[in-house]
């Protein structure tokens, strides 16, 4: 049934660049016939769900919404696609998104944009726009992303849905092609609280394939589904509440806070006074990390070859060819930062900001427990507003990328409308809180 739902919203909504409706349905039916022998089954066991189009599942395309990839077959599995297959998850395909996760209305992806289900002149955010499409037009019961600067929490904003970005190392990024390889993390994005903990407690875990990754045993998220918030600190952060963010978003948050106070919690201001450097460090982090990350797709190892008269042309033209012009912009503007000269002045400065970014959130959280706040300024914006103009496009991240710069988690959940498009709500909590957040949230639930 959901594959004819699918079938019938993808022309409108294209949230899906690649189909795995056969793999789908025998994992379906292996689900069924576990039923059948009377054996249990895991909570997330045929319940279908897509994946990002950065995710590597084994035999199936993954391309990054690149045309650098494109007919590019995934030789093995992601770690999360491992931990999802020994619950007998259901995938109905990879998701649209930005090319490489760069961008934030999926109007870089080589096979253009999807469209918000709310209101389809509107984009639907990005990087993992095509996640977000699909979960709100119910093509998808569930959906994985990943957030690099906030590519799960913004577009879970625009399309009215739960989107988490984990703290960094929770969960593995083996086999997810990277942006930014310290700051990429996976997440889920999900209709409501409770998904989002099934989702996290299927992908969450120590992997020795990922040198990153936190060790130790992990809780059993779905028991933070309890709505109390008594005691609980609630610190806001005055910087994130300023003119430029739309008023209607600003009243929506402020509101949800009053009904926290009024539910026992306690409200405490507090400040992240190094937060407005946020988007210049990440803008540097990011593209200097991507630019050498991006460094293998010359033609030879992977996707694409553009034949040139020797190899220097072949190289040229395959990358001239095969990223877009954001992929492209990012890779010169990481590369130059990087450079000889140029490191000390830039890439280094924006690593010392990095490091009294997370000194401000320290200080913070020893006054609150979580810090609530907008998760973008404003709602989904129309097509074509801000692809011209990258500068307002990376705007979108400010109220995200601290806490990736930070590498803790955060949430963002719907708390409300303004013309008939929903206003997301940022929840952020300290390493490893995740239960934390997820119980402060599953009190709208
Ligand atoms: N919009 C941000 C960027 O373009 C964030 C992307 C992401 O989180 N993957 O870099």
């Amino acid at each position: 049934q959901i594959i004819q739902h699918k079938e019938k919203v993808e022309p409108e909504i294209h949230a899906y660049l690649h189909d795995t409706h056969e793999r789908a349905l025998a994992a379906a039916q292996k689900v069924d016939d576990k039923i059948a022998a009377g054996e249990t089954i895991a909570p997330l066991a045929g319940v279908p769900g897509a994946l990002k189009d950065n995710l590597c599942s084994d035999g199936e395309p993954v391309g990054a919404a690149s045309k650098i990839l494109e007919h590019f077959i995934a030789p093995y599995n992601a770690t999360v696609v491992e931990k999802l297959q020994a619950q007998d998850y259901v995938s109905l395909g990879k998701l649209n998104m930005d090319e490489f996760a760069m961008g934030s209305s999926t109007e870089n992806s080589a096979y253009g944009p999807s469209k918000n289900p709310w209101n389809t002149e509107c984009v639907p955010g990005g990087s993992s726009g095509g996640s977000a499409a699909a979960v709100a037009a119910r093509s998808a019961l569930w959906a994985l992303g990943s957030d690099t600067g906030g590519s799960i929490r913004q577009p879970a904003s625009y399309c009215g849905l739960v989107g988490l970005k984990p703290t960094y190392g929770l969960v593995s990024r083996y086999g997810l092609l990277a942006f930014a390889s310290s700051l990429d993390q996976i997440g889920p994005l999900t209709q409501d609280v409770t998904d989002c903990a099934i989702v996290l407690n299927a992908i969450a875990g120590h992997d020795p394939k990922d040198s990153t990754s936190i060790a130790g045993e992990r809780p059993d998220y779905t028991n933070a589904l309890q709505s109390d918030v008594k005691g609980l600190r609630i610190g806001v952060p005055a910087e994130y509440f300023t003119d430029g963010i739309k008023p209607e978003v600003k009243k929506a948050v402020e509101d949800a806070l009053k009904t926290y106070e009024e539910l026992g919690a306690e409200i405490v201001p507090v400040s992240l006074p190094r937060a407005k450097y946020a988007i210049s460090a990440y803008y540097i982090v990011a593209p200097a990390e991507a630019s050498s990350n991006l460094a293998r797709y010359d033609g030879v190892g992977f996707g694409l070859r553009v034949p040139g008269e020797n190899l220097i042309e072949m190289y040229k033209k395959t990358r001239s060819e095969g990223f877009g012009a954001e992929v492209q912009r990012r890779i010169m503007l990481g590369t130059y930062v990087l450079s000889a000269g140029y490191y000390d002045a830039y890439y280094m400065k924006a690593l010392k900001v990095r490091t009294l970014i997370k000194e401000d959130f320290a200080n913070a959280f020893s006054k609150a427990d979580i810090l609530v706040t907008p998760t973008v300024p404003d709602t989904a914006f129309r097509f074509g507003d801000k692809i011209n103009d990258p500068l307002a496009m990376y705007m979108e991240d400010v109220c995200t990328v601290p806490v990736n710069l930070a590498g803790i988690p955060a949430l963002s959940m719907n708390c409300g409308f303004a013309d008939g498009m929903p206003i997301g709500m940022q929840l952020i909590g300290p390493n490893l809180s995740e239960e934390r957040l997820l119980q402060a949230a599953y009190t709208f639930e």
